[in-house]
C-alpha cells in the first residue's frame, strides 16, 4: 500500500510500527508498506490519497505517477518530447579511441556519450576494461567534447567512484538483479540508466527499477538491450513490444539498445527506427573509429560514417511520431 500525504504524519509513521519506506516526490510524501493501517486513522490524515496497485511494483507504476517523469542527464532530458542518443564505444580502450569516438557522435547529434570501463565480460579471457584509468579519460573527455557521460558500475563498491567521474551509472543486464548494486546506485545521487537482463520478465525489470526508487532516486531511464531466445541468428531477440509495455506500466523513460538487441551493425539502424517508432524516449549505440579493431563488442559497433547515416534515419521516424532529436 502506498500513503501520500501532504506532509509527513507521526502518527501514521507510529502506526506503521516503523515498518515502512518513505519517499518524497513533488511537494508530497509517499509511505510504502505492506502493513495495514485503521480505516479511523485514514480518515484522520488531511489529504490522505491512499495507493493499492495490484501490480508488485509500486512507486515505478503509472497508477502512482500518471505523469511521465523526465530525467535529466547533463542537459539531456530524457522522457519529454525529444529523442535523445546517447554514444560511443563499448569500452574505453584508449584516450585517442574515446575522444575520436566522442566528437564523431557529438558531430552527428548524439547528446550523451557512453563508454565502458567496467566491463562485464562472459569470458574472463576477454579485455576486462581499463577500470579506473578509463573513467579518468571519460570525465577527461566528456569535458573535453561538452558531452555528459554514461558508464556502468558493476559492483556496489565501484558506485561512489562511478558517480564521482559519471554523469549516470549504468547498471548493465547481467547486473539488473545485483539487489545491493541497486540500492548503491538509488543512492549515489546520479540517474540511473537500468538495462533489462537478458532473461527478465517486464516485472523483474520494473521491480528492479523500484529498489532504486525507494531509495529516492526518481532518476531512472528502463533500457531495452534484447532477451534470449532459441535463435543465435541475432545476439538477442529486441523486443519492441516489452520495450512499449514498460512504457504504458510505469512513468519512467524508456530508451533501446540496438547494438546489443542485435548483435550486427547491419541491423542497428533498423532496430533503431522501430524503437524510436513504437515510442522509446532513446536509444544508446555502440560506435567504434574502427569497430573492426574494437577490444570488445566490434560486431555490433557502428563507424561513425554509419552512425552519422543512422541518425539521419532515425531523424526521419522521430519526425514521423511527431518528435524530434534532441
Ligand atoms: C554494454 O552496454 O556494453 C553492456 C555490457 O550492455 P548489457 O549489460 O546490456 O549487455
Ligand atoms: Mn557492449
Amino acid at each position: 500500500m502506498i500513503i501520500v500525504l501532504e506532509e509527513e504524519s507521526k502518527q501514521l509513521e507510529e502506526a506503521l510500527g516503523g515498518r515502512f519506506q518513505k519517499v518524497r516526490r513533488g511537494g508530497k510524501v509517499a509511505y510504502v508498506s505492506s502493513r495495514q493501517v485503521p480505516k479511523e486513522l485514514l480518515d484522520r490524515l488531511h489529504d490522505a490519497r491512499i495507493i493499492e496497485t495490484a501490480k508488485p511494483y509500486q512507486l515505478a507504476s503509472r497508477s502512482f505517477l500518471e505523469d511521465s517523469t523526465r530525467v535529466r542527464v547533463g542537459d539531456a532530458e530524457f522522457g519529454g518530447r525529444e529523442v535523445h542518443v546517447c554514444a560511443g564505444p563499448c569500452a574505453v580502450e584508449s584516450r585517442p579511441q574515446l575522444l575520436e569516438a566522442a566528437r564523431a557522435v557529438r558531430d552527428s547529434g548524439a547528446s550523451v556519450l557512453r563508454g565502458g570501463a567496467f566491463k562485464p565480460r562472459t569470458s574472463p579471457y576477454s579485455f576486462q576494461g581499463l577500470g579506473e584509468e578509463g573513467l579518468r579519460l571519460l570525465r577527461e573527455v566528456s569535458d573535453e567534447v561538452g558531452m555528459p557521460v554514461v558508464t556502468e558500475a558493476t559492483t556496489p563498491e565501484q558506485v561512489p567512484l562511478v558517480a564521482e567521474y559519471s554523469d549516470a551509472i549504468q547498471i548493465g543486464a547481467r547486473n539488473m538483479q545485483n539487489f545491493e548494486l541497486l540500492k548503491a546506485a538509488g543512492r549515489a545521487g546520479k540517474p540511473v540508466l537500468l538495462k533489462r537482463g537478458a532473461s527478465a520478465t517486464i516485472e523483474e525489470w520494473i521491480l528492479a527499477a523500484e529498489y532504486v526508487l525507494l531509495e529516492g532516486n526518481w532518476n531512472v531511464i528502463l533500457c531495452e538491450r534484447g532477451i534470449r531466445s532459441f535463435d543465435s541468428s541475432t545476439r538477442n531477440v529486441f523486443d519492441v513490444a516489452g520495450m512499449a509495455l514498460a512504457k504504458l506500466l510505469t512513468h519512467l523513460p524508456v530508451i533501446a539498445d540496438p547494438s546489443h538487441a542485435t548483435g550486427r551493425r547491419d541491423l542497428i539502424s533498423p532496430a533503431a527506427r522501430a524503437a524510436i517508432a513504437a515510442g522509446a524516449d532513446g536509444l544508446i549505440v555502440e560506435v567504434h573509429p574502427r569497430p573492426d579493431e574494437a577490444l570488445s563488442d566490434g560486431p555490433q559497433s557502428l563507424g561513425p560514417s554509419g552512425f552519422g547515416k543512422m541518425m539521419s534515419e532515425v531523424a526521419m521516424v522521430a519526425k514521423a511520431v511527431g518528435r524530434g532529436l534532441g
